[in-house]
């Protein structure tokens, strides 16, 4: 099918979500490559929005799919045992500062079991605790509890009324977040790198003081890794940057490699509030996505793709400030999650890098976001680079 044919069929039949889409197909893929329908390559440094950590056609990751396809089991449902979603647990409980997980199949349903939890291990205590702040300009999903967690307005005022409960305060604001906590305030929500709105850090200082409030109050701290999460910042977690760990932490875009798989990860105390019956999920944690993310877990590990992160990311953004272009304003983010505060307009910007055969993204009218996969080299960064000065000469 040609380009134009499926632009023909969205229009006509697919949902009108997107809008009119990049106006292109890929057809193959590998490494840090994408081939379109004419066969030209494009670099991707967005990565699939974070979830292709490994790239294209990663060997290690193709063959275990492969390899469970041959079994001819893709899904059997959590009625019955299942040995990569054991496996899998066990990995992420060891590699993590919790104690139990609970597989979805996104990134909503894992922050949707997370304000489950935590509201339940107040029930079931019989304290009246239900109340949930978040951070303002915060991304944590698209179901009606997540929308409601996420602090944009414009996600959320078509779908009233909201699910009630939900304070929003600014990032980085400790006394902010004091005036809101309540005595019903269950749970604090946060990403440690706000992704979705454009790649701002919340600073350690005042995640431990969040941490101290939390501890003092009995309040759940909730961390959403579901994009800083799988090595995205040069650690497996980005709260091992911040010194302190959360009570529970979501995870989902990079886990399986494109695979869908979401987790919410729980320590032993707040974990408890789940018993048999209080939460499933059909698909979640099947033996085809499991095995999915243990392959890209493992080939974390292998390749030192944390240690890459870190190393090409530093490199990364130091290129991009010391291009001493005028027209880059700050660079924001940690690892592979940046942002580039730009003086021009970002979606002009991603588009002529587009043309050039470079794949990013573009949030508000002056954010470049750029999230390659975990396998980026310094010479994928050098030819960046060069495309992005021409862009912006
Ligand atoms: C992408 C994202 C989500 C939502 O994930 P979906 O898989 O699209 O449901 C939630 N939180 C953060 C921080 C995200 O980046």
């Amino acid at each position: 099918m040609n380009l134009n044919k499926m632009i023909e069929l969205d229009e006509k039949y697919y949902m009108n979500t997107f809008g009119a889409r990049t106006p292109v197909c890929f057809e193959k893929g590998e490494g840090m490559y994408l081939y379109d329908t004419n066969g030209k390559r494009y670099s991707d440094f967005f990565g699939g929005i974070a979830v292709n950590a490994l790239g294209y056609a990663h060997k290690g990751l193709t063959e275990a799919l492969k390899s469970q396809l041959d079994k001819g089991i893709i899904h059997t449902s959590s009625l019955y045992y299942i040995a990569s979603q054991a496996k899998l647990a066990e990995k992420i409980v060891e590699k993590s500062c919790c104690d139990r997980v609970f597989f979805g199949n996104s990134g909503a349903e894992a922050n949707e079991a997370a304000i489950k939890l935590a509201k339940i291990y107040f029930y079931k205590q019989g304290i009246d605790k239900n109340e949930i702040i978040t951070i303002k300009n915060s991304f944590h999903g698209r179901t009606l509890a997540t929308l409601a967690a996420t602090g944009q307005k414009k996600y959320q005022m078509p779908y009233q009324p909201n699910i009630p409960g939900f304070t929003h305060v600014d990032i980085n604001d400790i006394e902010a977040l004091k005036a809101a906590v309540t005595d019903k305030t269950a749970a604090i929500i946060i990403e440690p790198i706000q992704g979705e709105s454009g790649v701002f850090c919340a600073n350690t200082k005042y995640i431990k003081e969040v941490r101290k409030i939390c501890d003092e109050k009995g309040i759940i701290l909730i961390f959403d890794e579901v994009q800083t999460g799988i090595g995205r910042t040069g650690k497996l977690f980005a709260y091992e940057h911040l010194g302190v760990t959360p009570d529970i932490f979501t995870l989902a875009k990079a886990l399986g490699g494109g695979i869908p798989i979401g987790a919410m990860c729980a320590k032993e105390f707040v974990a408890k509030g789940f018993e048999p019956g209080d939460h499933g999920s059909t698909f979640g944690g099947n033996p085809f996505a499991c095995t999915a993310a243990l392959a890209v877990l493992e080939a974390i590990e292998k390749e030192g793709l944390l240690e890459n992160a870190a190393e090409i990311g530093e490199y990364f953004a130091l290129k991009l400030v010391s291009t001493g272009n005028s027209k880059i304003k700050e660079v924001r983010g940690k690892g592979l999650m940046i942002g580039v505060a730009l003086s021009v307009d970002a979606k002009d910007v991603k588009n002529a890098l587009f043309e050039r055969g470079f794949l990013t993204g573009a949030v508000g009218a002056h954010t470049l976001r750029i999230l390659p996969p975990l396998i980026v080299g310094k010479k994928d960064v050098d030819e960046f680079i060069k495309a992005l000065q021409e862009v912006l000469a």
